[in-house]
């Protein structure tokens, strides 16, 4: 088990701040309007971890004055002092990395291994990715200009890397920003505006805002923001469509997925085995562009199967503390009762469950890592985001239908190709609609590859120079002077 002292730190943070958080708004903090607060959980045992602020429309006005307020100068300020900031942010979280990475995995359940060894050191890139963006703005996106205030809605999966995805290109392009993290999990959000006060960046730059859906409806709402970015439901995604349509705000929707993973017989089965644990087990499952479709060809399908299953049973549920626990808790109870309902579903729909032999712990939202085979295409479970460790099998016999399977979905975020035969991935690669296609690995990200989705999985893309374009609009004039909308 973990040793003791593994959460001090982040307890330790915790109580300094008597376990309560305001919100940050205009570089300081202060109480919500409404004198209203919610806990967040830690998901692993239950306890609460603190109070956090629940915004309201008062105070998102009050964040998004303070944000068009701020625009003025940081429009204005060169490109490469911009990227001092970033740089600075960069640094920031590596020094205090441990910390981050302890509250994050106390918040959300996920494995201490997972966030210390990819959540936060991805965060870290992004910002440095994107310093480098800030300085090169003038030469390489000449004629263009920021947008003004940016309002940021992100979910509970990745908390502080969806921040970062979110509020690095933001700022590298001269907006500022008013972000909302998910209800489940604020904390590390709030750690980061600490980062913001402590490097000295202006105020009202970044105003951090924690609250639910209501809060994040305010904010898309308002008229004084120029653009919404959003991760999460494809839901929610739905109705912030509806509620920007014709308003004149710019909009970049990440939604959801339900991505195929494609095993063909030649391919390297033990690998592909591998692959499978990270496309589906990773996070719990509870990721936009897990693996969650495994199409295999008949022929090696009870082999796969069968590796499978024994990998499955080596697996460890469990303290996500814990440096040998695999899979972690998920993110909520609510979460947990979608899963076990879309399970029931599948075994109702007459697929075959496999689960390992052995219990996850009682106490807490744990649940195992799950195989379903004999999915029909059409059932809920090859059709919907189950958003959890749960995995459904389907056979195909020749490449056409496995293409035809692969798109046979909503959703184009991700996918992921199997084969030793290079030239058959890469054909199959050409005809699968999505966003990012992995051939003979999975779930890889990096700053600099744009990453996002088709149809209903969402539009625009984040990372890379593409992503880019998401923060900026043709400026009016060649030296563009700041708006103001309101
Ligand atoms: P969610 O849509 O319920 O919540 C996401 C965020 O939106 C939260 O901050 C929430 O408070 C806020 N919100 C809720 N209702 C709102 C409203 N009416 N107006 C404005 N904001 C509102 O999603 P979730 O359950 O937090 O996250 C899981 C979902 O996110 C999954 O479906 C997953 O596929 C998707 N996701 C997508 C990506 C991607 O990059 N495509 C990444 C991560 C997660």
């Amino acid at each position: 088990g973990p040793a003791p002292e593994a959460a001090q730190p982040a307890l330790d943070w915790l109580k300094a701040h008597q376990g309560k958080f305001g919100l940050f708004i205009g570089g300081k903090w202060r109480d919500p309007a409404s004198q209203e607060w919610f806990a967040t959980l830690n998901p692993a045992n239950a306890q609460k971890l603190a109070e956090v602020a629940q915004a309201s429309a008062v105070d998102v006005d009050e964040a998004v004055k303070a944000a068009r307020k701020a625009f003025i100068g940081w429009s204005q300020t060169p490109g490469h002092v911009r990227a001092r900031y970033l740089y600075a942010m960069a640094r920031q979280v590596q020094k205090h990395a441990r910390l981050f990475a302890v509250l994050e995995t106390l918040d959300n359940g996920k494995p201490i291994r997972e966030t210390r060894d990819i959540d936060i050191p991805l965060v870290a890139r992004h910002f440095y990715y994107h310093a480098g963006w800030a300085q090169l703005m003038e030469s390489e996106l000449a004629g263009y200009a920021p947008l003004g205030v940016v309002g940021q809605i992100i979910p509970w999966n990745f908390p502080l890397l969806m921040l970062s995805w979110k509020i690095a290109p933001a700022l590298a392009m001269g907006n500022t920003v008013v972000l909302k993290p998910a209800e489940f999990t604020p904390l590390t959000a709030l750690l980061f505006a600490e980062i913001c006060q402590s490097i000295g960046l202006p105020p009202g730059v970044v105003n951090i805002l924690t609250g639910d859906g209501k809060t994040g409806a305010a904010l898309v709402e308002h008229p004084g923001v120029d653009k919404i970015a959003f991760t999460g439901s494809t839901e929610v995604g739905r109705l912030i469509r509806k509620a920007t349509a014709g308003s004149g705000k710019k909009l970049s929707l990440e939604l959801g997925g339900k991505s195929p993973f494609l095993v063909f017989e030649d391919a390297d089965l033990d690998s592909a085995v591998e692959g499978v644990v990270d496309a589906i087990w990773f996070n719990q499952g509870q990721v936009c562009c897990a693996g969650s479709r495994l199409l295999v060809q008949e022929g090696i399908a009870e082999r796969m199967y069968t590796k499978l299953r024994a990998r499955m049973e080596k697996l460890r549920v469990g303290n996500p503390l814990d440096k040998a626990v695999d899979i972690g808790a998920i993110v909520a109870p609510v979460q947990l009762q979608k899963i076990q309902q879309l399970v029931q579903k599948g075994v109702e729909e007459g697929a075959r469950l496999w689960q390992p032999s052995w219990a996850v712990p009682s106490e807490g939202c744990f649940y195992p890592p799950t195989l379903f085979t004999e999915v029909a295409p059409a059932s809920t479970i090859a059709q919907e985001e189950i958003f959890g460790p749960v995995l459904a099998a389907l056979t195909f016999r020749t490449p056409e239908e496995a293409v035809r399977l692969a798109n046979n979905t909503r959703y184009g975020l991700a996918a992921s190709i199997w084969s030793e035969d290079i030239n058959l991935a890469l054909d199959i690669a050409t005809q699968i609609k999505a966003g990012t296609i992995w051939i003979n690995s999975t779930n890889l990200f990096d700053a600099a590859s744009g990453f996002g989705g088709y149809r209903e999985s969402g539009f625009g893309r984040e990372g890379g120079k593409e992503g880019l374009w998401e923060y900026v609009k043709k400026a009016e004039s060649p030296h563009p002077k700041a708006q103001s909308r309101k």
